[in-house]
């Protein structure tokens, strides 16, 4: 009866070595119900709709039900956290199996809130369902902006209060990874493993990450190389929409370059460098700015769990690591650059493309205009003259910049399609999420949903998204928001 469903698992993590991971016996949730199912998502898994919404799949996907097939682990890992080396592990986190889509592509599922593991320290291995959805709209936001990441199957609300600062419904979220392999999944096994587990780990995460480097004679190193891009790429891109993830911990980064753990994270509304959202991140060490440095610092941390497998001589594996990770900011500062010249309409490169950037990014900065819209308004040639584009400093920065422009042989048509397709019409707006996770802990998912299909088409230009894509109301007090 689960082929109905469409469950088509070939389970390779349970197969590791017992260090990695806890097998988990089932934590039944009281009453499941579904609260949004994504069906983009379903089909492109290879599963069936009705079959996951019988009593039957939402009883899979909340971990009530267990299939035969299933590997119901934990995963062991480890992380600096704000800069301090701890043990952790999936505390609240159970992966029900890997998922081979029809395109042959492998997807973890994992159950997130779904009751304690021996990792969860003093947690309840809970989750709220605010925190969840919060997660699902961010998630698939970041997907539709092409952002490589995480994503969220389904929200499944589970019948049972949990204990946060008041009581709240309990909420399980199902996610889909490419793999939950961590930077602290290898700090893990520097720290309490040996050297063979590390090359368990290493070969287990190039045969399945990077299988096109699995017979170079180097390919530790061109492991690291390949994280170091991946991740290079990721940042650029985040830096490019306004994302702050906002908990940049070492147990919160892939080895396949996946944006992951939306906790804290926020797009920026305003443009400030210094943007900082989390509550608990008090010294800004994750602010807007600090994201690529962050990156870096997190890959030296990788990098360090790999010294074994590169040489044997200590001092020339540091050496190798070093000038691999050195390259990181170069790498990041490449790609933000092509992002940035795309998002400025420029098809060419010419040597003042940097400052012409940069010169708008201060202005916005001084004038606090918004990421999001001023871009918008720079792609339709459509603006009020207030604020920036009132300013003198903007008018000469302007004539620069159209001279600039126009020194390309591309149509104008062609300069506005692309500035089209790299800026976004709509991110999903801080006091938009919130109002949908408000209606949603009342019982009314309507809101959640349309915000859903508004951002799930971000560069479409559609003057009915109008309502999503306004700013925020000026308020006294900042934006702010909490570990789930
Ligand atoms: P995060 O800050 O989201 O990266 O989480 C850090 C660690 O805390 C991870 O090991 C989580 O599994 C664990 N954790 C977070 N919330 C809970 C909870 N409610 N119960 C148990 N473990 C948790
Ligand atoms: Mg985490
Ligand atoms: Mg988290």
């Amino acid at each position: 009866k689960n082929s109905n469903i469409g469950w088509n698992f070939d389970n390779s993590y349970d197969k590791l070595s017992p260090i990695f991971f806890s097998k988990i016996d089932i934590n039944p949730v009281l009453s499941p119900k579904l609260v949004i199912l994504n069906e983009a998502l379903v089909k492109s898994l290879g599963l069936n709709s009705d079959g996951l919404r019988t009593d039957l799949g939402i009883e899979i996907l909340s971990g009530n039900k267990v299939l035969e097939a299933g590997a119901y682990i934990a995963q062991a890992y480890a992380g600096h956290q704000f800069g301090h080396f701890t043990m952790l592990g999936d505390g609240r986190a159970l992966l029900i199996g890997e998922q081979i889509t029809p395109s042959g592509q492998k997807y973890d599922i994992q159950l997130k809130g779904s009751g304690k593991t021996p990792y969860s320290r003093g947690g309840d291995g809970r989750a709220a369902l605010g925190p969840m959805i919060r997660e699902y709209i961010i998630s698939e936001a970041m997907h539709s902006l092409d952002i490589p990441t995480t994503r969220s199957l389904a929200v499944i609300k589970t019948g049972e209060n949990i204990i946060r600062e008041n009581k709240k419904d309990g909420a399980i979220l199902v996610r889909t990874a490419s793999s939950h392999i961590r930077f602290g999944t290898f700090q893990y096994i520097a720290a309490f493993g040996n050297d063979e587990q590390l090359k368990e780990l290493a070969d287990y995460s190039i045969k399945r990450h990077f299988p096109n480097i699995e017979d170079n004679k180097d390919k530790y190193i061109n492991f690291l190389r390949e994280v170091i891009n991946k991740h290079a790429i990721l940042v650029s891109k985040w830096q490019s929409v306004g994302f702050i993830h906002g908990v940049m911990n070492t147990d919160n980064m892939t080895i396949s370059g996946e944006t992951i753990d939306y906790g804290p994270c926020a797009f920026m509304d305003t443009y400030n460098p210094n943007t900082v959202f989390s509550s608990i991140d008090t010294n800004g060490r994750y602010s807007y700015k600090n994201q690529p440095i962050m990156a870096q610092w997190n890959l030296c941390r990788f990098g360090e769990t790999l010294l074994p497998l590169l040489k044997e001589n200590r001092d020339e594996a540091i050496e190798i690591a070093q000038n691999a990770i050195t390259e990181f900011l170069e790498i990041y500062y490449l790609n933000w650059m092509k992002i940035m010249r795309s998002k400025l309409g420029m098809l060419n490169e010419e040597a003042q493309d940097k400052a012409i950037i940069e010169d708008l990014l201060s202005m916005m900065e001084k004038y606090n205009e918004d990421y999001t819209n001023t871009f918008r308004e720079l792609t339709f040639n459509n603006f009020k003259n207030k604020g920036m584009f009132g300013s003198k400093e903007f008018e000469h920065w302007y004539k620069v910049w159209k001279d600039r422009l126009d020194r390309q042989e591309e149509s104008k048509e062609s300069i506005q399609n692309l500035m089209k397709k790299s800026n976004p019409y709509v991110i999903p707006r801080n006091y938009r999420v919130e109002e949908a996770i408000e209606k949603a802990e009342s019982g009314d998912y309507d809101f959640m949903k349309k915000l859903l299909n508004v951002i799930s088409n971000p560069y479409e230009y559609s003057i009915d998204k109008k309502d999503y894509s306004n700013p925020p109301e000026p308020s006294k007090y900042p934006y702010r928001t909490f570990c789930g």
